[in-house]
């Protein structure tokens, strides 16, 4: 009885989900990732939606790395770290990370995904406050779960609200006080004023934490990420990111940190002592996006030019879009059916975007969430302006 009322549970969660408009289907592609891509049974789109923003997803440089390590170390580690997973390339690979992002030391993890779910329960127990942003990713509200720390959550980007939440947390009695961010709001487009909110750290003698996976590689001087691009490199204590987005896009998050903290973590995070080295493969592609990426100025600039030109045409041609500075500019649309209806009508123009909707964005604010990569040209540019322009006048979105 229990049992197939389980599996009843499971069907009536299933339709729930397609009752509500909410089904996600997955596109398969068939081509290498890039500023186009193939799709299964349709052919080759153009690829608004990958966060390949730096187009190394492809780079002949990056695969030949990884072939060789894969010729030097084989396969797979098959161990964790800490017991015969630590190839000589994987401290090199934490040093180089350190190195860029001007930190003491960083540690690798599968995915950002672990590196947030790890990272706080080490450094802060019951006696401890987090203090995050409302929109952060889901990753660092679940490693917040995870951590004995107080919990306490102010309105995303608002600085007011950052002081009061931090107020709290003191007068609550809380020993150590860490502020959590997004280096950048990725349903938005969005980069946290770390600069002010680094001013309120420093008033009440709190740790920042911040989480630039969508900035690691191209926001800021050389692509060293938001903390680099506001100058508060210094006063940011703990940083995570991903190997996923603009560093070659496979897999591997890492926390970079002071040298304790580091050390720490290799002690005591849960995804990295219970779960698998990254592969030799995976460490040698990351190794060469890495040089790649610091060398890139070429990139970023393709990069900052698709995205102002993608803005400034949308912008002109009456569509509201959110974000400001950053290569995700959504479509604000409002009604998730049209955010849909739009997307899908795009695709049959060869335009691979993607509607977003509750819950993944707040009820009556859905969009269609572009990202501008700097393996795009001027004329892709133009082409995606120009079937936005012709599907949003038949749905009615902007006029004639
Ligand atoms: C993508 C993303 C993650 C997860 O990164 P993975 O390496 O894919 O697990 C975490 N945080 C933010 C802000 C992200 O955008």
């Amino acid at each position: 009885m229990n049992r197939s009322d389980f599996y009843a549970r499971v069907e009536a969660t299933l339709d729930e989900i397609r009752g509500e408009g909410l089904w996600k289907t997955e596109r398969q592609i068939t081509s290498p990732q890039g500023g186009s891509v193939t799709v299964e049974g349709v052919g080759e789109v153009l690829n608004l939606c990958a966060n390949n923003y730096l187009g190394l997803a492809d780079h002949p440089d990056i695969i030949e790395g990884s072939r060789r390590a894969m010729d030097r170390y084989g396969y797979g580690m098959a161990s964790v770290r800490f017991i015969c997973g630590t190839a000589d390339q994987h401290r090199l690979l934490e040093r180089e990370i350190a190195d860029y992002l001007g930190t003491d030391d960083s540690i690798l993890f599968a995915a950002c995904f672990d590196a947030n779910g790890g990272v706080f329960d080490p450094l802060l127990g019951a006696e401890d406050a987090i203090v995050s942003d409302s929109l952060n990713h889901a990753s660092i509200i679940d490693g917040a779960r995870l951590s004995k720390a107080r919990r306490f959550r102010f309105a995303s980007r608002d600085i007011g609200d950052l002081r009061t939440q931090v107020e709290a947390a003191r007068s609550g009695g809380a020993r150590t006080i860490l502020i959590a961010t997004d280096g950048v709001f990725s349903m938005d487009g969005y980069i946290a004023d770390l600069g002010a909110i680094c001013e309120v750290a420093d008033d009440y003698d709190t740790l920042v934490m911040v989480d630039d996976c969508h900035a690691t590689g191209f926001i800021g001087p050389d692509g060293r990420g938001t903390p680099s691009l506001h100058g508060v490199v210094d006063r940011v204590d703990i940083v995570t990111s991903t190997l996923g987005k603009a560093l070659g896009g496979a897999m591997g998050g890492f926390v970079a940190a002071r040298e304790s903290v580091v050390d720490l973590l290799r002690q005591r995070a849960r995804p990295y002592l219970f779960s698998n080295a990254l592969s030799p493969a995976h460490v040698g592609g990351a190794r060469v996006a890495l040089r790649l990426a610091r060398q890139g100025d070429h990139l970023r600039e393709r990069l900052r030019a698709n995205a102002e030109s993608f803005r400034e045409q949308m912008t002109a041609n009456g569509f509201e879009l959110s974000g400001e500075g950053h290569p995700i500019i959504p479509v604000m649309l409002g009604d998730a059916r049209v955010a849909s209806e739009m997307a899908d009508r795009l695709f049959d123009r060869g335009i691979y975007v993607t509607a977003f909707s509750h819950p993944v964005v707040p009820r009556g604010s859905a969009r269609i969430r572009t990202q501008m990569n700097a393996a795009h040209s001027q004329a892709d540019v133009d082409r995606a302006v120009a079937a936005f322009v012709e599907v949003g006048c038949d749905l009615g979105v902007i006029g004639r």
